[in-house]
């Protein structure tokens, strides 16, 4: 074979490789294939096929009728449930055997200090909020894959603070985090590193929410995203099962109180005969409403980024 047919060969099964692992780090020791790799790698993360073109903060605009950042791919397929498909977007999401997956780029639909003030989607933080060192959000490649049949797991209970990337996504496509902070911080003082939509980006880019994602629920009964787990997540309130928003209330009054994990199971608009769900609700040692403790309710499923 001729170098050129060669390469273009190395590069189609590079890209293979890559489809078939969801963009996980190559341990691989040929240079020549990490190089492949690597050029190819932002293409196969972010690019038409996926989750749209990849975002570049100084030139970051809001498409109105997405509602997502421009070029950012925002579909869910036909096959996923209702609830899913009519609340969930700027993400890709689609049913692979018994499990929703969802390819997210990660970048928030609403302006924020941390996108750098070179971009159109910047602005300052709120009075008496300090910045979270240089942190600035970028593109990511979240690959979740979700139990669509979530059921409370029985025994004992898996942890919340093993190593996730992220232990859910909202209904905006973008990573829920629990009440923990990162090691040797405490949420506490990182809620004054939060932007005006309650987020903030870890070192890596990662934009998440420890606390309500003021973009989607500001202590009301939204709902707020799917957990690793497969159940949903709402705001502060309950919704009870009815559309009007005057007798919604928080969990405990007209439903069951939320156990240790932060949820209890009770009927909602979406889901009518009920079903076991998460809630906000406050904390008075990280001073801000999070979610979930130190257990998911059912087993998670996977996430990579
Ligand atoms: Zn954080
Ligand atoms: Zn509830």
């Amino acid at each position: 074979m001729k170098r050129k047919q060669i390469l273009a060969s190395t590069s189609l099964l590079a890209i293979f490789v890559l489809l078939l692992t969801n963009c996980k780090p190559k341990s691989d020791s040929d240079e020549e294939t990490l190089l492949l790799l690597a050029a190819a790698a932002s293409r196969i993360c972010a690019n038409s096929s996926f989750t749209g073109t990849t975002v570049v903060n100084s030139t970051a605009t809001l498409d109105t009728n997405t509602d997502c950042i421009t070029g950012m791919t925002s579909s869910m397929s036909a096959d996923l449930p209702a609830w899913i498909r009519n609340n969930f977007k700027c993400a890709v999401g689609s049913v692979s055997g018994s499990n929703y997956v969802f390819r997210a780029q990660n970048i928030p639909n609403n302006k924020s200090y941390y996108f750098g003030s070179n971009s159109p989607m910047y602005e300052t933080l709120a009075a008496g909020k300090t910045p979270a060192g240089t942190n600035q959000i970028s593109s990511q490649c979240l690959v979740y894959s979700i139990p669509s049949n979530p059921a409370e797991k029985s025994g004992s209970k898996t942890g919340t603070q093993s190593g996730y990337v992220s232990v859910g996504i909202t209904v905006n496509g973008l990573a829920i985090f629990n009440n923990a902070a990162a090691p040797g911080d405490v949420l506490a003082s990182e809620v004054s590193t939060f932007d005006k939509f309650n987020g903030h980006p870890q070192n890596t880019g990662v934009y998440h929410h420890h606390s309500q994602p003021l973009n989607v629920s500001n202590d009301n009964a939204n709902l707020i995203g799917i957990l690793l787990d497969g159940f949903p997540v709402y705001g502060l309130l309950c919704d009870r099962n009815t559309v009007a928003p005057g007798d919604d209330a928080a969990p405990g009054t007209g439903t069951p109180a939320l156990d240790s994990n932060h949820g209890h199971t009770a009927a909602t608009v979406l889901f009518p005969s009920g079903i076991y769900h998460y809630h906000y609700a406050y904390d008075s040692t990280a001073t801000t409403n999070t979610l979930i403790g130190s257990f998911f309710h059912g087993t998670p499923g996977t996430i990579s980024n």
